[in-house]
């Protein structure tokens, strides 16, 4: 998904200092579709996402800012029509926010480093966590394990 990082000064998958822009700015570098869904807190449709039954072995990172959130192995199938994980990929990856919108309570999942409006997360995932994190697909960009490995080598070899 290369487009969603044209025009993105901010979207790096390795550097983890917090983004904070401005709704104008972020409607500039932002496709459309992902604006909806990280800055509105939008919903996409659901079994709209090429992810939803996705499984290739690699790394989800925020379409935002490429901020690493969750592996594929912590994927799994919920039939719930969205992208789901049991286990973001690190603690600090993923902020919490109650969301009592809709006559729901809720638990709103953002992405650690840009705030976007990720999903949301429900207690009736499977083990080990019993979390299901039902994530909107296009808020994920996805990179394949080889070409991760790839970009970490390069990384620690400057
Ligand atoms: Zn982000």
């Amino acid at each position: 998904m290369d487009s969603t990082r044209k025009n993105n000064p901010v979207y790096s998958t390795t550097d983890t200092a917090r983004v904070t822009m401005t709704e104008e700015e972020w409607k500039k570098i932002l496709p459309a579709e992902v604006y909806y869904i990280a800055r509105q807190k939008g919903t996409e449709r659901p079994w709209t996402s090429k992810f939803e039954s996705f499984k290739e072995t690699g790394t989800y990172y925020c379409a935002a800012c490429g901020n690493a959130l969750f592996k594929s192995d912590t994927k799994f199938e919920s039939g719930c029509g969205w992208p789901s994980f049991y286990e973001p990929i690190s603690k600090g990856s993923i902020i919490y926010t109650p969301d009592n919108t809709h006559g729901m309570e809720r638990t709103e999942v953002q992405c650690g480093r840009c705030k976007a409006h990720l999903g949301h997360v429900f207690d009736d995932g499977p083990p080990p966590t019993g979390l299901r994190y039902c994530i909107n697909g296009v808020i994920l960009d996805f990179q394949k394990a080889a070409d991760a490995a790839k970009q970490y080598k390069e990384k620690t070899n400057q």
